[in-house]
Formats: structure tokens, sequence, C-alpha cells
């Protein structure tokens, strides 16, 4: 404990904290209050509103750097807290200054958006959920936690919990995709991985779980747009992930840039009070997103910065990033009378407790050890995680036989591969999106990756064209190599930059002139295999129709061209399945699985049913879908009861067989429908899941329990509650392909 440089006041009262040895909770939030509540006393008005700012710091060519109007904040206790500073170095000299030349010598607090990983990087998020394995998500937020921890850093800006049903946004690639039971499940994993069991580790960082609420459903699928939601879609859809990861302990929540139904959420009383605080009984940090107090204005909800910073504090907004609203103007509006002094209070005791919690009292430097940071960069754990995380991330959309014989895996050992596209040697892209600190020059290239998996082969790589733009220079030896080639990998999709914030798209087919040159290579009759990377769903009709085999590897990270090369060639055998629908073209969306009946569901036989003249209304590829290198069979369903009561627990059953020739996983998927509601219901939700690993021939039972609590839904009277009556569960290897059974809810 290094607590001699505090005010005499507060070392009396750690001290009683430290002494009293107490170790259960209760007396140690007691301790914690009083502490703060203490420390609060001290505190100027304009302290106060410092603690409650939060600036970002600049990055230079050199390195980190500082505005010096921020440098002189921190110096008069105007900002309490910085974002994008890091390294141990950085922030220890920042920290020097907080505790060391300001008058209440309060710890700074340093965040920074360690979405996918700080250094190493893991696959984006979206392409994580497709493993549908959560202790590997959960372990790679650990794993990211310990090594941006190591860095000075204590405070992530993630999971990012966003549901999201339209392609065209572009932060889909940072969400867990369209379902919000599996949704819900991962906000809760990552939670509690980045977290672990205390906030005070050092080796672990305080979750901030975002974007609250609904930033996923922006009209027409346009990043910041508006979002206008029923409160029963907005309550069953869209909520349950992030007060699923508040329930898991994530320490604060960070409000969204767009508003829902007219109220703009960084003012919104009911999600900030009646949600968060009333009803979820959640105390957690609220931050703003980036400037989005001053935005308000251009919502038109504010007439200027200062009613904006006042709506906002008077909602339950703790923090304001980056805008600088709170401390412009709050001190004006408290001496008006405009707001109460005691929301400030009330906002900076949470504060206080957070930095609290992670330990910064008790020695503000806890961070900040170069040798912990040497060790945890790149440690071999790391880089050994983010290959096994990129393998099971891939999915396996298509793989049918040219003349009776597939193309993957590869079972070449020598010969001509023809790799062709951007993204075929091509670090930076691999990292995706928001891809933190994130090292290119230490990624493994689709290339490099193919090199040392086939030594033996003639590997000739060619980019044919950009992600983006016209230049045609290398189209025609594109093409030369595609003609001497045995057989063509084609590298395509997007670059890092066109999926993430301000990245939304209005046309998802490939960008730049990659499907011309994927014509032009697959007509030259070299058999093709498409390696899409991207950071959201593509639209690749003209691939799926004319190609054999796409394999769709995402943004995968440090170790892409590792994983994608075990995949190609058998060494890992894929896993993968969909957590988002490939819609067929723009057009479709929003597409996704549980989507209503209607009155008129789709019959192709009768033109006045609900569908489209031009094009069909299932997805390309849909929800749960993922193919292997080996085959599964599943058995019919056997439930041991057709009718089960409120109280009772239903298990419905079925046998999966490996039939083909290799070990495989499979995730078997368990949906229901509730055929009659007092609100109609969607046609399938996923109730469950579970991922098996069998070796050929081998069969298991996997066996899924449900209750009436998993039957439950806002009914008519918004009421969260099962209804008696039928229902239908579906178990299967996609949301499209299931056996089916019936039971009754009885009352
Ligand atoms: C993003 C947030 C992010 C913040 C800080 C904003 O633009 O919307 O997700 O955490 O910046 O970098």
């Amino acid at each position: 404990m290094k607590l001699l440089q505090y005010p005499l006041q507060f070392l009396i009262i750690s001290s009683i904290v430290i002494l009293s040895g107490c170790s259960d909770r209760d007396s140690r939030s007691k301790n914690r209050d009083q502490f703060v509540r203490s420390l609060l006393g001290q505190m100027t008005l304009e302290e106060k509103i410092g603690q409650m700012t939060l600036y970002t710091s600049g990055w230079d060519v050199t390195g980190p750097v500082l505005n010096e109007n921020y440098r002189e904040d921190i110096l008069a206790g105007r900002c309490g807290n910085l974002f994008n500073a890091q390294t141990v170095a950085y922030n220890r000299e920042l920290q020097k200054m907080a505790v060391g030349q300001t008058r209440l010598k309060i710890p700074l607090l340093f965040g920074y958006d360690v979405i996918h990983g700080y250094k190493t990087i893991f696959p984006i998020p979206l392409a994580e959920a497709c493993s549908w394995d959560l202790n590997m998500i959960r372990r790679s937020a650990q794993l990211a936690a310990r090594e941006a921890a190591s860095a000075g850093l204590n405070w992530a800006y993630a999971p990012m919990v966003d549901i999201c049903r339209d392609p065209r946004w572009g932060r889909i690639a940072e969400g867990a995709g369209e379902d919000t039971y599996l949704g819900a499940l991962i906000a809760a994993a990552r939670t509690k991985g980045f977290q672990g069991d205390s906030l005070s580790d050092p080796l672990t960082l305080a979750a901030c779980v975002k974007h609250f609420a609904a930033y996923g459903a922006p009209e027409a699928g346009r990043d910041y747009g508006t979002v206008d939601l029923s409160e029963r879609t907005l309550r069953e859809v869209y909520l349950p992930p992030y007060r699923a990861a508040l329930e898991a302990g994530a320490a604060s929540v960070m409000t969204s840039f767009n508003e829902i139904a007219g109220i703009p959420s960084t003012a919104n009383r009911f999600l900030l009070k009646d949600l968060l605080r009333n009803e979820w009984k959640s105390d957690a940090l609220v931050v703003t997103d980036y400037t989005s107090i001053n935005e308000m204005v251009n919502h038109g909800y504010a007439a200027d910065e200062k009613q904006a910073g006042e709506l906002a504090l008077s909602a339950g907004v703790d923090m304001d990033m980056q805008g600088g609203v709170y401390q412009n103007n709050l001190k004006k509006s408290v001496e008006e009378g405009v707001v109460a002094e005691k929301l400030i209070d009330e906002a900076v005791m949470r504060i206080l407790r957070f930095k609290y919690d992670l330990g910064l009292f008790d020695d503000p430097y806890r961070y900040l050890d170069e040798e912990r940071e040497k060790v945890n960069t790149f440690s071999n754990e790391m880089m050994e995680h983010s290959l096994s995380m990129a393998r099971e991330s891939i999915v396996l959309l298509k793989n049918t036989p040219v003349n009776g014989k597939r193309l993957l895996p590869l079972t070449m050992e020598t010969g001509i591969i023809g790799l062709i596209g951007p993204l075929g040697d091509n670090p930076v892209d691999m990292l995706g999106t928001w891809h933190a600190s994130g090292d290119p020059s230490r990624v493994t290239t689709v290339l490099k990756g193919l090199e040392k998996a086939l030594p033996d082969c003639d590997i000739r790589s060619v980019k044919g064209c950009g992600t983006t733009g016209t230049d045609r220079s290398s189209l025609e030896e594109a093409v030369r190599i595609a003609q001497q080639s045995d057989i063509v990998i084609l590298a395509v999709g997007e670059s890092y930059d066109q999926s993430g914030e301000a990245a939304s798209r209005s046309y998802l087919g490939l960008p730049g002139i990659q499907q011309e040159m994927v014509e032009r290579v697959a007509a030259t009759g070299t058999p093709v295999i498409v390696l899409l990377m991207a950071g959201r769903p593509l639209t690749i009709g003209w691939i799926a129709d004319n190609v054999p085999a796409i394999v769709n590897a995402w943004h995968l990270g440090t170790r892409a061209g590792d994983a994608i090369a075990d995949v190609l060639t058998g060494r890992y055998n894929p896993s993968g399945k969909l957590v988002v629908s490939f819609p067929r073209n723009v057009g479709q969306i929003p597409v996704y699985y549980s989507m209503k009946s209607t009155g008129r569901p789709m019959d192709p036989a009768n033109q006045y049913t609900s569908k489209y003249l031009d094009t069909p209304n299932k997805p390309l590829y849909p929800f749960g879908y993922g193919l292997s290198y080996t085959t599964f069979k599943y058995s019919g369903i056997t439930l041991n009861n057709s009718r089960i009561g409120m109280a009772d627990t239903l298990k419905a059953s079925v046998v999966v067989t490996n039939t083909g020739y290799r070990p495989g996983e499979e995730t078997v998927q368990m949906y229901i429908r509730d055929l009659v509601g007092s609100v109609t219901r969607p046609v399938k939700e996923l109730k469950g899941f579970e991922k098996i690993l069998l070796k050929p021939g081998e069969e298991k039972e996997v066996v899924f329990t449900l209750t009436s609590d998993d039957l439950r839904f806002y009914t008519a009277e918004m009421k969260y509650a099962a209804e008696p009556g039928k229902f239908r569960i579906l178990i299967g290897t996609s949301s499209e392909d299931c056996r089916e059974a019936e039971f009754e809810l009885t009352l």
C-alpha cells in the first residue's frame, strides 16, 4: 500500500479498511463508501467536475502525446480520466502528474478500445461469435485484458453487445450478430473475461458494456442513425445482452450515439434511470460515447451544449467522453440552480468508487510495471490463443464436389497454387476494425501461412486488384497465374476500414473491381476456392452459384494466415456456424432467422403472399449454418413428455452421429416456436446449443432442458411471462435444417 501520498483524512479511513481486515463484500463496500465520501467532502465543485471529464490522448508517429491544454487540466484537477493513453512509460508520466502534482492526488483512469485484443489481435468479435464457444470467447477477453492491463490500461470500452440485423451497418463487425440469446451469453462471457474475479487485479480491465442502447438498429443501416422501436422489441431483442453483461458484473456502461423514439440515449431517463438503476438495480458507472452530449444539439434535443449537459446529468450520465461539456458548463448550471450539486456528487461518488475498486487508491501505479508489460506482450500464450480462436471462427460455406471430388481440404503436396486477390498477402487488413495497437508486422498473412503449411507447393501470389478502386494493372497477371495453376485461392473481401465505425455500405457485393476479377479468374477453368475476408456478411450470389468452395474467414487477427492454412489443408476441421444471415441482396435486408410469420406466409403457389417477385425470402446462408469436412446425421427428437406444467422441466434429446471420415465438431442448436400467443411470436427462437466433438462413426445423445422460464416473453399486458399453449421445438444443424416435435405448456 502506498498511501503515504494521500492527505491524512484518507489515510485514516484507508487504514481502517486495512486494519479491520474485513473480507466480506459488504464491509469492503462500506469502507470504500466512507473513503470516497470523505474524499468527496474535500473536493471543490471544479474538482468534482474534473472527475466527470474524460479526454483522449493524442498519438504521434513517435508515440502517444498529450494536448497541452489537457496537461494543464490534469494538473489543475479539471480532467480526471484519459483514454487512448497507453504503454507503461507514458501512463506512468501522466499518473505522476495526477498523484504527484494535484491537490487531491486522485489517480487517473486509463481507458482504451480493447475490442478484440490490444497488441496481439484476435478475430473480430463477429467472427469469434461464430465459434459458439463461450469458454474460448471468454478467454479472448481475459487475455486481451491481461496484455492491455500490462501496458498501463485499466478500462476497456467493451464488450460491444449491440444486436444487429442489418449488415449495411459497419459496426456489425464488433458485435455477436443477430441473435439475442446467443448475444446475451457472449456478452456475459466477455465481461467475465475482461474483469476476472477482481477489478483490482492488475491483469484485468473494468468492462464497459456498449452502446446503450439499440445502436445496432439504425434506419437504413447508416451509422449514428435514428432508431425507433416498440418497447416490446427493445426489451425482447435489443436489451438482454446489455443486461446480461451488467448481471455478469460489468462495472460501466456507455451510452449510444443514437436516439430511440425521439430521445437521444445520452439523455434518456427511461434507459438510464428506469431500466438501469431501478429495474436492473445496477450501479455501473455511466460514460457517454465520444462527444455524444454535444451531439444532442445536432439531434435537435438541446438548444446548446450547456443545456445538453444539464439533460445528460439529469438523466444519469456520470462521465463526459471528450465533449468537454461538463467541464465548460456544469459549474454555471449549478450556480444558476438548473442542476443540483447533489447530482454531481452522486456521479463523482460512482467514479471514485470505480477507481477505488480498480485498486488505484491503494497504489496508483499498480498497472504500471515495465517488466510485466514486456512479459505479457505478444506472449506465446497470446499468440497460441490467437491461432486457436481464429481457426474456430472460420465458417465453411460451400464445398461441393467437382467431378466427384471436393476441393477442400487441399490434398496436394506439390503443384502450383495461385493465391490471387488483394487480401492474399496483406497484413493490416487481417487485423480488422478497431484493432487497437495491433501490429501488422506480427501478422501471418495467408501467403505466409500457406508457404509454411505447404512447403513443397509453388505458391504464386498476385493482388489482381485492390479491395477498392479500379486499378487493373495486375489483373492480366492474375488471369495468367490462374491459367498456370492447379488450383486458385481467391483472397477477396473488405479492407479493415470498410467495416467498423462510420463504415456503413449500401452495396454489399465485393467492393472495387474484385467481382470482375473473380469472374475473369473463374473463367480460366482452373478450380477456384473463394476465401472471403470481411467485417460483415457480403452478398455473394454469383460466387455461390459459380464457385465450388467458399470459406468465410472474416478478419481473423494476428494469426489469420496460420489459421486459414490449417483449415484449407485440413489440419483443422472447420466448425464455425454463422451468427448472422448472409442476405442474397441488399433489398432483402433486414433478413434474419427469427422473423414473424405474417398473415400471409410465403407460398410459392400463391401470388398474394408475403414475398418478393425477384428474390426468395430466405437468405443465401442462414443463421446457424456452417459446414464441416465430415458429415453429421441427426435422429428425430425424443421428448420426455408432451405436456409440461409451469414448474416442470422438459427434456428434448437427439442423437447425432458423425457419418464421415474425420473427427469433427458440431454445434447442435435448439429453437422453439410459440404457436399462439397474446402477441405474435417469431417463427423460431434459439433457446440452447451444445458444441460436441465426434470421432468418425461416433454418436452422442444431446439433451436440452427447457422450463417455462425459457418460454417467457412480453405478453399483451407487457408482463414477462410464459403463456400456456402449444409449442414447437426444433433441433438441428442450422436454423433452416432442424428436426421438429411439439409439446404443450399447461397451467
Ligand atoms: C465509439 C466507441 C468508442 C469511443 C472511444 C466512439 O467513436 O463509438 O465505441 O469506445 O469512440 O474510442
